[in-house]
């Protein structure tokens, strides 16, 4: 069975680079209708960041890939945590230690600083230089004894591995010359993440590791410690990196790349899906506006290549635009877009509202309607060019008089139409009426005529149709409007 997981450190909150390899992920485990897991690599206590494994779980779910198992969902081969998991690690430990593939390493911390500053004197990578590979089982013996805090090292055999990557092809790693035998078990019983992540690949029956691309060079170290604990490794798919526009690494520093930042900027879950695919590779083509089951659908792990993805954060709002038009004219997926734009508009304008049932589902959803297009996010409804929708405008008639002399004229119009009896207000209707009036009334210009309905219904001098703002306004509201500029 197909068994996938995202594995991330939870040192910081959810960010884009995180979320593409966790739609990687799932998408391969819905595909293959294999298991999505989610592990948290806690093993690095120091860096632990407060709240980020619950925002990497929260994150997970707002984005519609929620994991099958983990922490919090559970599952057959929990706990999903590593720092919960420190036993089956000393047990692979022991076991490698038992047959010599793994040693005790007394080194101390200040004898391995000097190697480093000896290796960086002479322009040489540092190297730890396998001393305690040398110690007789006698000495082991006796500093146990005397209660020395060991730290536990794989003993890397001389020589090159080679493996297929499903994304990168042949590999071809020098392992053992280039950093001395590595740290698998710290002198406080943590497991370093190259033993862990094997161990719970492992115990966990994951199949296929679809990672970052910056674990291949750990692949060659995981595939020895496989064979040392004479365990069947998995597959290794490693994914490209998803870079800025400019080829520079997706930093936390240079701009905000937090799934959550996103999400309060009202960005919806099914835009970052989207654009993240986009700039990449393994699906057909690259057009705008897919949803998660036509990326599941397109995917192809062979398609995979090893460029990296450039991602252009300035065409988000444009992704955002076509998935808000996407979901409006979906029926059930409209009114919960209605229901959170009611809640902006009681936020941010619920104390002037004149009438309350400018808050009513009707009118809230003829006014996203009639934004869908132009908007590329709920919030910019609620912005100033919108407000008008939400509160009447003050126009001074003055203002209106510098348009037509004719404003009596025109309002009186209006609200004659209003009342047409058996009239149905569409925007056809509406066009076509207020193009009869404006011929057949004496010094009512049709084009001057609409300029001034547009100031009076909205304050402003750009915007949609007059007919499509008068639909989406309502009659009632229309007439309130109108009526005010009366002299
Ligand atoms: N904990 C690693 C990370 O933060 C996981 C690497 C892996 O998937 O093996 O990216």
């Amino acid at each position: 069975a197909v068994r996938v997981r995202f594995a991330p450190s939870p040192t910081g909150f959810m960010h884009l680079g995180g979320l593409r390899t966790a739609l990687y992920n799932y998408i391969f485990a819905r595909k293959y209708k294999g298991s999505f897991i989610l592990r948290l690599e806690d093993t690095d206590q120091t860096r632990l960041v407060p709240g980020a494994a619950e925002n990497i779980e929260d994150m997970l779910e707002w984005a519609g890939i929620p994991p099958d198992e983990s922490p919090r969902r559970g599952g057959p081969v929990g706990p999903y945590q590593q720092s919960q998991r420190l036993e089956l690690y000393a047990q692979a430990t022991e076991a490698l230690l038992q047959t010599g593939a793994a040693y005790y390493c007394f080194c101390t911390p200040q004898r391995l600083e000097l190697l480093k500053k000896e290796a960086l004197r002479n322009h040489q990578t540092p190297r730890y230089d396998n001393r305690c590979r040398l110690l007789s089982p006698e000495r082991v013996a006796r500093k146990l004894a005397e209660g020395a805090k060991p730290i536990v090292r794989f003993r890397l055999e001389e020589g090159a591995e080679t493996f297929q990557d499903l994304v990168h092809g042949w590999n071809r790693h020098e392992v053992a010359s280039v950093e001395g035998d590595p740290v698998i078990l710290k002198s406080d019983g943590f497991p370093t993440y190259h033993l862990a992540c094997v161990v719970d690949d492992h115990h966990m029956g994951i199949s296929h590791v679809l990672r970052g691309s910056e674990w291949l060079v750990s692949t060659a170290k995981h595939l020895l410690l496989y064979k040392a604990l004479g365990w069947e490794p998995p597959h290794f798919a490693h994914l490209p990196l998803l870079l800025n526009k400019d080829g520079s690494k997706l930093s936390k520093r240079q701009g905000d790349i937090f799934l959550e930042h996103f999400a309060s900027a009202g960005f919806l879950p099914e835009t970052l899906l989207d654009i993240i695919t986009n700039y990449g590779s393994g699906f057909a083509g690259n057009q705008m506006g897919r949803t998660l089951p036509e990326l599941i659908e397109q995917f192809d792990l062979t398609g995979v290549s090893t460029h990296s993805a450039l991602l252009d954060l300035e065409k988000l709002p444009e992704f955002n635009r076509l998935h808000l038009i996407r979901l409006l004219n979906d029926k059930a997926q409209r009114l919960p877009l209605v229901k959170k734009l009611q809640a902006m508009v009681e936020e941010v304008y619920g104390k002037q509202l004149e009438d309350r049932d400018i808050l009513s589902e009707d009118y809230v959803e003829r006014i996203l309607l009639l934004g869908q297009g132009r908007i590329s996010r709920l919030q910019d409804l609620v912005s100033p060019a919108y407000s008008y929708v939400w509160t009447r405008p003050a126009v001074a008639r003055a203002q209106l008089q510098t348009i037509s002399g004719e404003v009596d004229v025109i309002a009186k119009l209006v609200l004659g139409l209003l009342e047409t009896p058996g009239i149905s207000l569409t925007q056809e209707v509406l066009n076509q009426e207020l193009k009869r009036l404006s011929e057949k009334t004496e010094g009512v210009e049709y084009v001057r005529m609409m300029k001034l309905l547009r100031m009076a219904l909205s304050g402003q001098q750009r915007g949609p149709t007059v007919a499509e703002m008068m639909v989406s306004l309502g009659p009632k509201e229309v007439r309130e409007r109108i009526q005010r500029v009366l002299s």
